[in-house]
């Protein structure tokens, strides 16, 4: 695997690519990798000649400054890890490479989905993914952009970037991966002592609740069922949502058929664990 440092660098490499490797796989991530970032990379090097992997913990998207000083960085095993999984390129850059001094960022329309769930109780996080991703993708030229569904919000507010700062780039959007106790994989888990590691299995536990017990009608309690038990939990809830699984808008009354999905953000002391759930329509 090449390790690069800059973006001049990086665009050297990737021209020099003989024309017979030049269907390249892009995965943007944060470091302290888990199995949930390498399900990405082996999903782009099933279908691409080439896979670039960056590792930018990115100041911009941080609303919370303890949270950025907090972010685990755990690089030599990253590099080990993305060498094991046959990644080509790890792109490096320090804060001033992504961000020169002097450099006015963009501003992106995103419209209803940056208001809601992660947008509203995290003010100004998905323009700051929006202005990292565009200038990563902008860099890289992927042939295909590849997300976790863990980030659902996420990778709706990146699709709709793309389709006018980089409608010619693909999004592969790849399944969340868990712990063998159902614990949704996430970089921050690493900050959660052994209580909290106990503790955090009630998000996916309240998921799978309103999965099973979800009907057609008003979904108000299931909600507010679901809000309880984590409190009762020791957690302090930000939101847990259900909402239509194509469009983001909450749904009061379910009529059965329109997909859905669950959505959760909560504090666990410190740490603010986030997951969902796609839940099945009936019939
Ligand atoms: P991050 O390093 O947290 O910014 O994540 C980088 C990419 O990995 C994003 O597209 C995430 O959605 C994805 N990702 C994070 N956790 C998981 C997981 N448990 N399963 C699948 N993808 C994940």
């Amino acid at each position: 695997m090449i390790i690069v440092k800059y973006k001049t660098a990086l665009q050297q490499y990737l021209k020099k690519l003989p024309s017979s490797f030049n269907k390249v796989g892009f995965v943007p991530t944060m470091g302290a990798l888990h199995e949930g970032h390498i399900s990405l990379i082996h999903l782009a090097k099933k279908e691409h000649d080439v896979v670039v992997c960056s590792i930018f913990v990115n100041p911009t998207q941080f609303n919370n400054s303890n949270d950025l000083a907090k972010y685990p960085v755990t690089i030599e095993a990253d590099i080990e890890k993305l060498t094991q999984a046959g990644c080509d390129f790890l792109f490096l850059p320090a804060v001033d490479e992504m961000y020169p001094p002097n450099e006015t960022n963009k501003h992106y329309e995103l419209g209803y989905i940056e208001t809601i769930l992660e947008g509203f109780y995290r003010p100004g996080h998905f323009q700051g993914v929006c202005i990292i991703v565009d200038k990563l993708l902008a860099l890289v030229q992927p042939h295909t952009l590849f997300l976790g569904r863990k980030d659902y919000q996420q990778c709706m507010i990146i699709q709709k970037m793309m389709t006018t700062a980089h409608p010619n780039i693909h999004l592969t959007i790849g399944d969340t991966i868990r712990e063998k106790d159902g614990l949704a994989m996430s970089s921050r888990n690493m900050r959660l002592n052994a209580t909290e590691r106990l503790q955090a299995l009630k998000i996916i536990e309240a998921l799978q609740y309103i999965q099973q017990q979800i009907k057609p009608g008003n979904v108000t309690i299931l909600k507010k069922q679901a809000t309880l038990f984590l409190e009762n939990n020791g957690y302090k809830v930000d939101y847990i949502e259900i909402a239509a699984a194509s469009t983001l808008q909450p749904v009061l009354e379910w009529d059965g058929k329109v997909p859905l999905v669950a959505l959760v953000a909560a504090y666990l002391n410190e740490v603010r664990l986030i997951d969902n759930i796609i839940l099945k329509s009936v019939g």
